[in-house]
């Protein structure tokens, strides 16, 4: 006998859509709901971007609004930025830096291994529940091997234009909250894990910096002389790290 299902009616149904704007994709969770008559709403907080709309609202009008409010969305998604305060909570909907970017934490249990994926506006760890230990955890050394990975080529690359060097220096990663990075006497150059969080231009930057260092072991005009040779734009990058450096060191 083939039963068919007898379902319970559906009060909410819920989806996420994609919002793309300038150089950014910003994640909208959808809350279609039978309760609600008329009126749609957007809200803007520390779980996303969240519209909400009567059950049968055309998905024409859902794009409507969505594109209408997007400055003030982009706006108000800076402000809940800067505003998440010392403390990282490691839940859906809280934003992530990555390479300059702010990325919607979305955390999938059911995968068998833990794996993260970045992109879409979106830091999907998968295969976690809702742990904020275990997420964080995970998502650590997820940044350290991205950390490892790209610092290594950037490096690489400045080496082999900068004429003081013959070879690429040797590397090491640590997490700090001080110090973006550092060159032994010996010429070992050390970053932290968290710059790779910035901007590619702020992470050239202090790769650049402590180069130079090996030239000029010390800040003085000469040094600084060295460094507009090397990258002539330093200071913007140096004010741009500056400007989101609190927030990058949060654990
Ligand atoms: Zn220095």
């Amino acid at each position: 006998m083939l039963r068919a299902l007898k379902s319970k009616r559906v009060t909410e149904l819920r989806s996420q859509q994609q919002l793309r704007y300038s150089d950014q994709t910003i994640v909208i969770t959808i809350i279609r709901s039978r309760r609600r008559r008329r009126k749609l709403s957007l809200q803007v907080g520390r779980s996303g971007v969240v519209l909400r709309a009567p059950f049968s609202t055309l998905q024409a009008d859902i794009d409507e609004m969505l594109i209408r409010n997007r400055d003030w969305i982009c706006q108000r998604q800076q402000v809940v930025f800067l505003q998440q305060g010392d403390v990282l909570r490691f839940q859906s909907g809280e934003l992530h830096d990555y390479l300059g970017a702010p990325l919607a934490l979305r955390i999938v249990a059911g995968a068998r291994r833990a794996k993260v994926l970045a992109g879409d506006g979106e830091l999907c760890v998968h295969g976690v529940n809702d742990d904020s230990e275990q997420v964080r955890r995970v998502l650590q050394q997820w940044y350290l091997r991205q950390a490892q990975q790209l610092f290594a080529e950037r490096l690489a690359l400045w080496a082999s234009r900068l004429p003081w060097l013959s070879g690429v220096p040797e590397l090491r990663l640590r997490r700090m909250r001080s110090r973006w990075g550092s060159c032994s006497a010996e010429g070992r150059i050390c970053l932290n894990t968290h710059l790779i969080k910035a901007d590619l231009r702020c992470i050239d930057y202090v790769i650049v910096h402590e180069l130079c260092h090996i030239q000029e072991f010390n800040h003085s005009p000469r040094f600084y002389a060295l460094m507009t040779e090397a990258m002539p734009e330093w200071r913007q990058c140096k004010a741009e790290l500056e400007a989101v450096g609190a927030r990058i060191v949060r654990e």
